[in-house]
């Protein structure tokens, strides 16, 4: 894990009054490790057995809802029924866009923000001021339309 995000979390902890433990911080570095992988609570109980092999999916689950709260991570939904979760980027940073393929299921990373002109427009328009968009693309990848 980045020391920059370790301090992050120690940090936010701290305002709560909660405690740095190491499965907190094994999560936070899963998510951190598999970024792009949109993990699942269940996936992340998968690979955080390997170093805390008395963890419960419960404490799982707890972790996660209290690194939402803490703005750490952010959670997804990619309309397959699961909700998936990443690692957050600052607060003025842009989040990345998501792509997601209906033929394989793969969802790919846009990291560009193609969006500015359209905020403004907005803002332009609807007199409205516009701090953040979540977006996401469904269609055909490259890969999918190729092998028909
Ligand atoms: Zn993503
Ligand atoms: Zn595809
Ligand atoms: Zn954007």
């Amino acid at each position: 894990m980045s020391s920059k995000d370790s301090y992050e979390l120690k940090k936010k902890l701290k305002e709560k009054g909660l405690k740095l433990t190491t499965q907190r911080r094994t999560i936070l570095e899963i998510l951190e490790k598999h970024e792009g992988e949109h993990l699942t609570a269940e996936e992340i109980y998968e690979l955080v057995k390997v170093d805390c092999p008395e963890i419960g999916l419960a404490t799982v689950y707890r972790t996660v809802q209290l690194l939402l709260e803490l703005d750490l991570i952010e959670k997804l939904n990619l309309d397959d029924g699961f909700v998936r979760y990443e690692i957050g980027k600052n607060d003025n940073e842009h989040h990345h866009h998501h792509l997601i393929c209906n033929t394989c299921g793969k969802v790919y990373e846009v990291e560009d923000d193609l969006l500015d002109n359209l905020e403004d427009e907005i803002e332009k328009t609807f007199k409205f001021k516009v701090t953040d968009h979540k977006v996401k693309f469904y269609g055909v990848c490259e890969k999918c339309t190729n092998d028909n």
